[in-house]
């Protein structure tokens, strides 16, 4: 691909990828716009889970709000990738497999293998930077949080500058776009607010915001809204799962201090005859809820961190 455009005007480019068994073509929107002062390139995609809205939102908002037009540098944007899944409420691709586990991919790979090439091919090149939004699963709900690779100085200091709620250590994941990048020197955070199939308006401002605040830390821009609160770094994060299945109601408020034994929910049968407290085995805090109200032992039910 090429994003040598026309200085300061927003350049869109569709991108033909794959085709429907019906024979519609799927074109996937990428859109640039270039400063005439240089800088670097960030990228901002969305959609690589195909039901995970709230980046697709915040992208569109990045367009209709103009903040793409930054004075120095370039922005590439990608509102929805999975264009596949975004159609059918589905993380996704048809055939079953994660686009996010399918770097670098092949050309005559599987079709995530597919799309994680052409991405590599096309786009990831011309990028220094990038930010990857993303939601919960489904009914999980994760307080907005930025996962990075603390290790390496780049991309802590990218996560420090977005100063989300949390900042959670991630060493980067097998097949992952955030780890085939990384091995080109390309610096990704992945940002994940909210739960899929919803749109919640908490988990889109602190994205947008946090965006602003990397393209300052960048250069990019001169102004950016200030964080609420300095982020807080959770160094190890772990789930809490089900003990028994039966109705689960959560009690802990996503992204709050947990005391070790504080109760942070409840599952009980419908028969009324059992109730099992489900208490913090630590000091903790609340990372993401699932909001399932039913289900089977092992299920996990809170991501809970600590900071060391
Ligand atoms: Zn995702």
């Amino acid at each position: 691909m090429n994003f040598d455009n026309k200085p300061e005007e927003l350049h869109r480019q569709n991108i033909p990828t794959a085709r429907l068994p019906s024979g519609t073509v799927i074109e996937i929107p990428i859109l640039s716009y270039e400063a005439k002062a240089e800088g670097p390139t960030l990228f901002l995609m969305a959609g690589m889970h195909g039901d995970e809205i709230n980046g697709v939102e915040i992208i569109r908002r990045i367009i209709t709000q103009g903040l793409y037009k930054v004075s120095a540098g370039r922005v590439i944007c990608i509102p929805v990738f999975n264009v596949f899944g975004f159609i059918n409420f589905s993380r996704e691709v048809p055939d079953g497999k994660d686009v996010n586990r399918s770097f670098p991919g092949s050309q005559n790979g599987s079709l995530a293998s597919q799309f994680a090439y052409f991405l590599m091919q096309e786009v990831i090149p011309h990028i220094d930077y990038g930010i990857d939004f993303h939601t919960g699963g489904k009914q999980i709900n994760n307080f907005p949080q930025v996962r990075a690779m603390l290790e390496d100085p780049t991309n802590k200091a990218l996560a420090n500058a977005f100063a989300p709620p949390f900042i959670i250590n991630s060493p980067f994941r097998e097949k992952s776009l955030r780890k085939e990048s990384g091995k080109l020197g390309k610096s990704i955070l992945v940002y994940e607010a909210g739960e899929s199939l919803k749109l919640r308006k908490p988990a889109i401002d602190v994205g947008l915001n946090g965006m602003l605040r990397v393209m300052k830390h960048l250069g990019m821009i001169k102004e950016a809204p200030s964080p609420k609160s300095a982020p807080i770094t959770i160094s190890k994060s772990s789930w809490t799962r089900a003990s028994r299945a039966g109705l689960h109601y959560a009690q802990a408020r996503n992204g709050s201090f947990v005391k070790k034994g504080d109760i942070m929910g409840v599952i009980s049968d419908p028969y009324g005859e059992y109730e099992k407290k489900i208490k913090a085995t630590h000091d903790c805090y609340i990372l993401s809820v699932n909001n399932n109200p039913v289900v089977n032992r092992g299920d996990a039910l809170f991501h809970t961190g600590v900071v060391e």
